[in-house]
């Protein structure tokens, strides 16, 4: 699966440093010196940073990794609409024009700087300010319904995700992404099993097989498979990765987790989930599954330790796969406190979780000492997002747990979420975490290790990508020798 580009880069690389090694021209301990030194010039700091070799994004929603302007930029080309009153995007009503429904045509509205500034606000967190009654949280999730995804560009968000990703030096992208999980919800929904649905999973579970999704089950998979491969047939297509001169991005190495939805109704929840397991065990594209939407939400809340037993009794009836949990995605005031003494290790426990995606009310936990304890002692690791935990629950720097699961050695990795929403990247992400908790250059080159080594790709390329870290870092240590001293 991954390409032969890597091996040989690995090999040139290796040898190279070596050589330089074995000089005296490479000495890693220099450049300790010299990142500490340029932490009082931010701008190099920046170049820095960039230019470093960062690993993986292990947590990066596809569907949230896109900017605004390009999401208005496909809606002209496609001849969508724009609710100019509330600033969102709309899909074209079926034999409706744009103006019979009260909204403009995207391609004429884009004329307008002004009003496109309006709408990139919007669905966006950029310029936000939080104002009574409308927090940051409410407005993160607000511009999901006021963008529209068409399966068509799910290509196209694809090939913008890993441009970023490949003039960053990121070498591994696992992306969270539905697929097309609506057309599985078709199917279980509206139907017989799902009126007699009463949260018995296992009754459940054999009465949807025995029925129509059942009967359909081959079909759904197919339908998800095509949807991928369709997907990255349009990201070759962008990114020229068929050609001669490919965008140096095709290198990026790309895998996907079946994201399923924990709001709305627990049988499509359920419906969800059978279908993330099984492409998992058959699909080595999607190599695990994650739990999506505000884990705040009532029904997530009401549903939490239902969607875990899902999970748990898929997880004996289908096989083990690759679970990576949003778990403690919670704050103090956000929720009753009740609800933020369990959710993380049920994630492990029940849930099988292999990371955990933010677990920001770990202290909240009971006994959390021994949960960290435990975390540690199974190598269960944690996905950072920092911006993403200020601008959605307001918590930052000191209070972070961050340093918390820092002392008790727990593993952890830096991930962006949703780059796109946030107006970020993973560049903006470890310059964060380096000015905010003073982190040296063997931390950072620890974070980037470990969201290698954490993911779940195969283990034959997650080898050739734990080497290739390791030459990256080589070639950028005698690059940066060269580089301007403060
Ligand atoms: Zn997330």
């Amino acid at each position: 699966m991954v390409k032969n580009g890597r091996v040989l880069f690995i090999l040139a690389i290796g040898l190279t440093g070596l050589f330089l090694a074995a000089m005296g021209a490479y000495k890693q301990g220099s450049v300790g010196g010299y990142f500490e030194k340029i932490k009082e010039n931010p701008s190099l700091m920046q170049s820095f940073l960039r230019a470093f070799p960062k690993g993986a994004d292990l947590h990066n929603h596809l569907a949230g990794a896109v900017y605004a302007e390009s999401f208005i930029g496909w809606a002209a080309s496609d001849n969508l609409c724009v609710d100019v009153k509330n600033n969102a995007l709309k899909n074209l009503n079926p034999g409706i024009s744009c103006s019979d429904s009260g909204w403009q045509d995207a391609k004429s509205f884009v004329n307008n700087s002004d009003a496109v500034d309006a709408l990139v606000d919007n669905i966006s967190m950029r310029a936000f300010v939080p104002t009574s009654g409308w927090n940051g949280h409410n407005q993160f999730f607000s511009t999901f319904g006021n963008t529209v995804r068409t399966t068509q560009r799910l290509g196209d968000m694809l090939a913008e995700t890993q441009a970023r990703a490949g003039v960053q030096n990121i070498s591994y992208l696992e992306l969270m992404t539905s697929l097309d999980l609506g057309g599985v919800y078709a199917v279980a929904f509206g139907t017989a099993w799902q009126d007699a649905w009463d949260n018995d999973i296992a009754a459940g579970y054999a009465a949807l097989m025995a029925g129509a999704y059942g009967e359909k089950f081959e079909e759904l998979i197919d339908a998800q498979t095509q949807v991928l491969d369709n997907m990255e047939a349009r990201r070759d297509e962008v990114l020229a990765c068929n050609t001669d001169t490919p965008d140096h991005a095709c290198e990026v190495e790309v895998r996907y987790l079946y994201q399923v939805i924990r709001v709305g109704p627990s049988s499509g929840t359920f419906a969800g989930f059978i279908m993330g397991f099984e492409m998992a065990k058959r699909d080595p594209r999607v190599v695990g599954i994650n739990l999506v939407a505000p884990e705040d939400h009532p029904q997530a809340l009401a549903d939490y330790d239902l969607h875990m037993n899902m999970i748990d009794l898929l997880w004996h009836e289908k096989g083990e796969i690759d679970i990576s949990l949003h778990a403690g995605e919670l704050a103090l005031g956000l929720v009753m406190p009740k609800h933020m003494r369990s959710h993380i290790r049920d994630a492990i426990d029940v849930g099988h979780a292999k990371r955990i995606g933010h677990g920001m009310d770990i202290a909240y936990e009971d006994r959390p000492m021994d949960l960290l304890t435990q975390m540690r002692d199974q190598d269960v690791m944690v996905e950072i997002n920092l911006t993403s935990n200020d601008v959605i629950l307001g918590v930052k720097g000191d209070e972070h747990p961050i340093l918390l699961y820092q002392l008790a050695g727990v593993p952890l990795a830096l991930s962006t979420d949703d780059e796109g929403v946030s107006r970020i990247d993973l560049t903006h992400e470890f310059e964060r975490a380096v000015y905010t908790y003073d982190l040296s250059y063997g931390d950072i080159k620890q974070l980037a290790r470990n969201s290698v080594k954490y993911g779940f790709t195969s283990d034959g390329d997650k080898a050739l990508l734990v080497e290739e870290l390791e030459a990256k870092f080589i070639a950028f240590e005698q690059m940066v020798a060269s580089w301007p001293t403060p």
